[in-house]
This record gives structure tokens, sequence and C-alpha cells, in this order.
């Protein structure tokens, strides 16, 4: 493959959603939709993505912007930069949580240009892939991580299904501790699916991270009331405090009454394919006093079935203690 030319591409600016979704749909696998371009500038610059149809999304005002709904929950649309959300009073009065994580991302001007949707909707982050290697999640049939010597320390501790790549997104955990939806638009009409659902690992489809399917366009992402004003908790290990991708996030929403944890949602970020909800440790948490012996129970519980590939065995107590950091300190 040639890399002496960025590849040349018809770029479409449609200023309805319908408009987008008409024109993906007929673009099929050779179309792509460009957010605030940071990833997808990277893709076509490093010539590792070659699409021949860009539809530019950012002149759709009706993607844009924070509003409360009248169920009393909070609708973000797509196209809103992680600067609004991590300024946003609404946010930070009412899902702290995910402004916090808005706040870990990258870097000021990324975050500038940077969207919610281009954010949960990123590709894997594992290197060889991003160079341009024939490995599985690229159609080829073998994984450069997953080898003796393969760099790994970034990837995965469950879920390895040939590729081990992570979920790198620091507002993906965010979304599935709020129980966020997320509505799509395609061209077989418009759907709602929970964050939780919306990211899929490689065992369901090696070569995409979420659900959204070529012409699939996300138009917002809906925060319920339920969890609204609930305690939060974010925290994110990086190598470099900014511009930097998680080696392990955490994001928890807890109730807690008087003493009593009375519920909670707990997803990690940076351990698997997808936001890995932390199921087990909600349900050992649940009805506990929040405690020093109930967060460190939590970590314990967070890291059984963990599997290290060869360097990233450093990953299973970080996220222990996060998990432990986050009970205790929500
Ligand atoms: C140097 C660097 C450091 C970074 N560090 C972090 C970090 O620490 N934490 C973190 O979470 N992220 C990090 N990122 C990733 C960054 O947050 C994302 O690249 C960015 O948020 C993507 O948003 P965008 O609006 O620029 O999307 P784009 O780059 O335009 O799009 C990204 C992908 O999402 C798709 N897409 C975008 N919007 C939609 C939509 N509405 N519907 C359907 N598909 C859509 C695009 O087709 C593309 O595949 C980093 C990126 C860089 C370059
Ligand atoms: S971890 Fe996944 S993306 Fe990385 S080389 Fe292996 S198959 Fe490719």
């Amino acid at each position: 493959m040639s890399r002496d030319m960025m590849s040349a591409f018809e770029l479409y600016q449609p200023d309805t959603v319908e408009g987008a979704v008409e024109l993906l749909g007929r673009f099929g696998a050779e179309g792509w939709a460009l957010a605030g371009g940071n990833d997808s500038f990277d893709w076509f610059k490093d010539r590792v993505k070659r699409p021949k149809y860009v539809v530019d999304l950012s002149g759709i005002a009706a993607l844009r912007g924070i509003r409360e709904t009248p169920d009393g929950g909070v609708e973000i649309g797509a196209l809103t930069t992680l600067t609004e959300i991590e300024r946003s009073s609404t946010i930070q009065g009412r899902y702290k949580v995910l402004s916090d994580a808005a706040r870990r991302v990258a870097s000021p001007q990324i975050r500038n240009a940077g969207t919610i949707g281009g954010n949960v909707a990123q590709d894997a982050r594992c290197w060889y892939y991003r160079y341009g290697v024939d490995c599985y999640r690229a159609g080829g049939n073998t994984c450069y991580a997953d080898t003796p010597e393969g760099q790994n320390r970034e990837h995965c501790l469950w879920g390895a299904d040939r590729c081990v790549a992570v979920s790198p997104s620091d507002t993906a955990p965010a979304l599935v501790a709020l129980d966020a939806t997320m509505v799509i638009l395609g061209p077989q009409g418009s759907r709602e699916v929970k964050a939780e659902e919306f990211f899929i690992g490689p065992d369901i489809d090696i070569e995409r991270m979420t659900v959204l399917e070529p012409g699939d366009v996300l138009t917002a992402i809906r925060l319920p009331a339920e969890w609204s004003g609930a305690r939060f908790y974010f925290e994110k290990v990086a190598d470099r405090n900014t511009w930097d991708f998680p080696l392990v996030n955490i994001a928890a929403a807890m109730v807690v009454n008087g003493q009593t944890i009375e519920k909670i949602r707990l997803a990690a970020g940076a351990v698997q394919c997808v936001p890995r909800r932390l199921t087990v440790v909600e349900e050992v948490v649940t009805g506990q006093p929040k405690s020093a012996e109930t967060a460190q129970l939590a970590g314990q519980s967070a890291v059984r079935g963990a599997t290290p590939l060869n360097f990233n065995h450093f990953k299973v107590p970080l996220l222990q203690n996060l998990v432990t950091r986050a009970i205790r300190d929500a």
C-alpha cells in the first residue's frame, strides 16, 4: 500500500441528520462520518483508512447542545464538544462523573474539537493496528500484540478473542455507569441502545467497536433522571497526566442511604474491548455499609478472573486500587 499521498476523497457537508444518513447509507463501507476530526484525520494522514466519501457532520446544528428533557433527564447531542461537557453547569451539577471524565480526555486542544460522539465511536488504539498492519482487526489472520514479545502493556485483562485491544475512551465507562441511552439514526430508521450494549467485543464483530454500522449516525446520548445528583467517582491513571490514553479508568455512580450503599453502577475502561461493567462488585457492595472493609472487598472482587498478557500484569492491582478508592471516596 503506497503511503506517499493522502488519498483524495469527496467531501459532503449536509445540514440535516436525515441528509447525512442518506449519504452515508448510499456510500456504505466507502463512506466515513466526520465529527471533530481528531481521530479521523489521524487515520487519513497515516494512509491507513482511505474512504472515498467523507460526510462532515459538523454543520448539523440539531446534533449539538445539552438540554434537559421532560422526564427529568438530560440529552447531549453527539456533536457536543468534550469541552462543552466538561464546563456545562448542568452536567457538573447532575452527572459530575461525566464532566470529570470529559476533563481527563487528552488535552484542551483535542477536547475543544473532539466530540462526545467521536469519543465513544473512536476505534482501537492498539499501535500495531494503528500502524496499518494486517492483524485480525484489520481483516488479517494474526494478532501482533498477543505474542511472547508483543507490546501489550495497554491491552486487555478480559474478553480476548483473537484481538486483545481495549476500549480507549474515558467517557465510555462514565456513560455505562450512568446507564445512558445512545440514540442512533440509520438507513432503517432510529433506534435506542443502552450504553452497555452500544460497545461490542471481538467475539461479536472484530472489525467494529460499537454497534454502529455503515450509514448509522449517533445523534444523541440520554442520561436518565435516576442517577441525577447521585454520588460519583471518576479516576483515570495514564502514563502522563495530559495527552494520554487511560491505562485503567474507573467510573462509579452510587446512592447511599445513611451509611448503606443502596444502589450502585460501576464500570472500568481500558481493561476489556468494551467498558467493563463491574456487576460482581455491584452485587458485593449493594446493601453493605460504605466502609473501608467494603471498599477492600470490592477491590478484591473486581479483579477476579482477570487474565493478564505478558506485559500488563500491573493493571490488576491498579484496577483493584481504583475500585477500592471509588467505593471509599465516592
Ligand atoms: C493525541 C490524542 C490523545 C488522545 N487521548 C485520549 C484520552 O486520553 N482519552 C480519550 O477518551 N480519548 C483520547 N483521544 C481520542 C479523542 O478523544 C478522540 O479522537 C476524539 O474524541 C474523537 O472525537 P472527534 O469528534 O474528533 O471524532 P472524529 O475523529 O471525527 O471521529 C472518530 C470516529 O467516530 C466516528 N464518529 C464520530 N461521530 C460520529 C457520530 N455522531 N455518529 C457515527 N460515527 C461517528 C467517526 O466516523 C470516526 O470513526 C485522544 C486522541 C488523540 C489524537
Ligand atoms: S490487539 Fe487487536 S488490534 Fe492489536 S494487533 Fe491484535 S488483533 Fe490487531
